[in-house]
């Protein structure tokens, strides 16, 4: 946190106070009103003239790491940043499928054929 906030743990201070101190936080709380992806955020941080310079990865390590600090800092901070991250996982992975179409029964992974009409069965695709 001291980093993010370019300051140094020997200036003293409890986190709370050196995250509210900092800029990025009150910048993302205010990108983050609507959701918007991390490229977007990124496009926004470079903007910032004190940010001149500094490579692309260096401004996503950054927001990556003020986006995970953000929940951890205590409750009594005035910047709260609790951003939701939507993660997309695919569904029903594992699940095999009898190709008879008169059956069709769901079956457990790597079982090749249909325990109901003996028929083959494969992997099934969502
Ligand atoms: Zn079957």
């Amino acid at each position: 946190m001291f980093k993010l906030a370019g300051e140094s743990p020997s200036d003293g201070g409890k986190i709370e106070e050196v995250w509210d101190r900092a800029a990025l936080p009150c910048l993302l709380m205010q990108w983050l009103h609507d959701p918007i992806s991390e490229d977007e955020i990124v496009r926004l941080l470079a903007e910032r003239p004190e940010r001149f310079g500094v490579s692309e990865d260096g401004l996503r390590r950054e927001i990556e790491a003020a986006l995970l600090l953000g929940p951890c800092i205590p409750e009594t901070s005035a910047v709260k940043l609790r951003p939701r991250v939507h993660r997309f996982l695919r569904g029903l992975a594992h699940f095999w499928r009898c190709t008879n179409p008169d059956c069709g029964k769901l079956l457990g992974e790597n079982i090749e054929e249909c325990d109901e009409c003996e028929s083959r069965a494969l992997p099934l695709a969502i």
